[in-house]
Parts: structure tokens; C-alpha cells; sequence
């Protein structure tokens, strides 16, 4: 197995990290399906590049934009016509209703993946809830999987599918309180969720104790955080936007005295979290091979 820390990583991590969660951290990646006029050499570059990091899994996003669950299926499709990634399908309650997405995971399921991603998406703008032949929630959705697998146990060959969900250390933008982020993280994990991964965050303290609070609450899946590249001023206020999450003043300030600082940033980022013995990183790729190769190098990770 290829070992993910070099000795002469700028940043050696695996010496600071505790002895108990030493050896291997898990990586996975976060690719979109491209569009019909991407630059295919470039995408089947990404591929190349990332399957070259022996990730523990690349998980491939659903969205209005890429055709939905017929854009995630083809793309996941091709990683594995031209690797051995073990890929993961996100699956969002908004893509259609419950019949369709019983079928979607049923075909997901017949194509070969045993891992997905169950979510609600965001609601349609204007909309405060989902049509009623919609799942509301993403717990609903994690059910519903679960029945899936149930009625077809036979095929996993006493195997299981793996479930993850998403969790928010800076709140959900609708939640009325940091609590009921944590009772529905509950839920999720009491239905059947296998892992979470976390929205963005700027701070690893937003992590750690959202983490902490987990644990204490009863919450044992593993909770991976998500690294969103911050390479710009621009690029961080769009994941704000997007997220809902705040940009600390600190983030700002540094950003605006100095462009170049979000690589660093984001480095120091990964670094705090795997020494607060965060369990691994999921990078959010952007589908940008160079970007990720580059902040994994950074932070010692080579393929
Ligand atoms: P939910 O868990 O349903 O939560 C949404 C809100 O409802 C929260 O405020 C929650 O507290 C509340 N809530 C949850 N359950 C209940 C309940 N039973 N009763 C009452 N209130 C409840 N979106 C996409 O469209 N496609 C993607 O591929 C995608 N990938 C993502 C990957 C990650 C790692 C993350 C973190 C997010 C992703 N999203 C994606 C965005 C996600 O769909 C949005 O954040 C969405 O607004 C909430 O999704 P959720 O699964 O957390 O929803």
C-alpha cells in the first residue's frame, strides 16, 4: 500500500498526530459530473490524477445542473470504467419523488456502487419544504436506503451498503439551533448513517468542537471533515454565500493583505484538524486536478 506521508513532507503530519490514529489517513475526494461541453482530456486528467492517491473512495455530487442522478451515474460510470476508485453517489430528496429515487438506488445499486451519500439538497428558492411526494429529509432518505438493502439482502453477500450523511459544524442555515443539528445527526445515525461528512468550515476549532459535542451527545459514526480549497477572497465568499457559513474576520483581513495566503490557509487548515485527530479529510477537488494535487503535496499527502 502506498504510504500516504512521505518523511520529507513539508509538513509532517503522521509524527504529530497521536500515536493511537497514526499509520493510514483516510482520503476521499469530492468530483461534480461534467457538462457536456467539459474539456474531456482535462476530465479524464482529474480522473487519472486522483485515483493515483489511492483514495479510500471519490464521492460524485447530484445537481439539477449535471442531469441529476442520469449525470451522477454516467460520471461514476466512467471513474470506474477507467480506474479501481471505489466511487460514492450523492443522492438528494430534491432530485425527484420517492418512486424515482427507490428506482435510482436500486440502479445504482445494480451497477456496482455499494456506497452513497444521502441527502435532502437545498430547498428551491422560495420554497420552505419539499413537494409532498418528495422524502422531506434526508433521515427519510437514509430509511429509505436501508429498506432497499433490506429487501435485497441476498445480493450484498452479507455485506452492507455504506450510508454517510452531511453534517454542519457552523449550523445548518435552517436549524433553529446548534441542538437540533446534533438531534438530527442523531436520527440519521440511529436510521442507519455509516459516517457524516461536514459542510465547509474556516476554522478547525469549528470542528474539533462540533466533534467533541457529537461524541458527548451519543453521535459515534465517524464525522470527516470537508476541505474546501481557499484560494481566493472571491472563492471564499462564494462558498459562503453558497453555505451559509460566515467568513471569519480573520480569514477576511488575512485574504485582503495577502491574495496568495489561501494555499497556505487551507494547508494549515488540513494540519490542525488531522492533529486534533480528526479521522481524514475529504477534499472538495472542484474537479481541479492541479488544485488538489498541489494542497495534498502541501500538506504532505503524495500519490
Ligand atoms: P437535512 O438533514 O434534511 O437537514 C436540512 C434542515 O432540516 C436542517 O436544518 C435540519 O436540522 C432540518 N431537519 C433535518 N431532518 C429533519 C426532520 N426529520 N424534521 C424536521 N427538521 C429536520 N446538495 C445537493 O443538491 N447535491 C449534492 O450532491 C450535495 N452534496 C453535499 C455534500 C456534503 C458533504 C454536504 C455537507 C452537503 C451537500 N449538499 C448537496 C447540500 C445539502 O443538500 C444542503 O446542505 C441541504 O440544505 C441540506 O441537506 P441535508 O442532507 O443536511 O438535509
Amino acid at each position: 500500500m502506498v504510504p500516504r506521508f512521505s518523511a520529507s513532507a513539508p509538513l509532517d503530519l503522521l509524527e504529530q498526530r497521536p500515536a493511537r490514529t497514526a499509520q493510514r489517513v483516510a482520503l476521499s475526494f469530492e468530483v461534480i459530473p461534467p457538462r457536456h461541453d467539459a474539456d474531456d482530456a482535462k476530465i479524464a486528467g482529474l480522473i487519472d490524477t486522483l485515483a493515483r492517491f489511492d483514495p479510500d473512495y471519490v464521492a460524485v455530487t447530484s445537481s439539477r445542473r449535471s442531469g441529476w442522478l442520469e449525470g451522477t451515474a454516467a460520471f461514476i460510470e466512467r471513474i470506474s470504467y477507467a480506474t479501481d476508485m471505489r466511487p460514492l453517489a450523492h443522492l438528494a430528496c430534491t432530485a425527484g419523488p420517492t418512486h424515482e429515487l427507490e428506482g435510482w438506488i436500486d440502479r445504482l445499486v445494480d451497477s456496482g456502487v455499494r456506497g452513497l451519500l444521502a441527502l435532502r439538497g437545498d430547498l428551491p428558492e422560495g420554497e420552505t419544504a419539499l413537494p409532498p411526494d418528495h422524502l422531506p429529509h434526508a433521515d427519510a432518505l437514509v430509511r429509505l436506503i436501508r429498506q432497499r438493502e433490506t429487501e435485497q439482502f441476498a445480493r450484498f453477500a452479507a455485506g452492507r451498503l455504506a450510508v454517510g450523511v452531511a453534517c454542519y459544524p457552523g449550523g445548518h442555515a435552517e436549524s433553529a439551533s446548534p441542538d437540533e443539528d446534533l438531534d438530527v445527526l442523531l436520527t440519521k445515525q440511529r436510521l442507519g448513517a455509516d459516517f457524516a461528512i461536514t459542510q465547509l468550515f474556516f476554522d478547525a476549532e469549528d470542528f474539533l468542537r462540533f466533534q467533541q459535542r457529537a461524541r458527548l451527545a451519543g453521535v459515534h459514526i465517524p464525522l470527516i471533515p470537508g476541505i474546501m480549497p481557499m484560494t481566493s477572497l472571491a472563492r471564499v465568499h462564494r462558498m459562503s454565500e453558497l453555505s451559509g457559513v460566515p467568513v471569519p474576520d480573520r480569514l477576511e483581513r488575512r485574504l485582503r493583505g495577502d491574495p496568495t495566503a489561501g494555499l497556505e490557509l487551507t494547508v494549515q487548515l488540513a494540519g490542525e484538524l488531522l492533529r486534533g485527530g480528526a479521522p481524514g479529510l475529504h477534499m472538495y477537488t472542484h474537479n481541479d486536478a492541479e488544485l488538489t494535487t498541489t494542497i495534498l503535496s502541501e500538506i504532505g499527502i503524495h500519490p
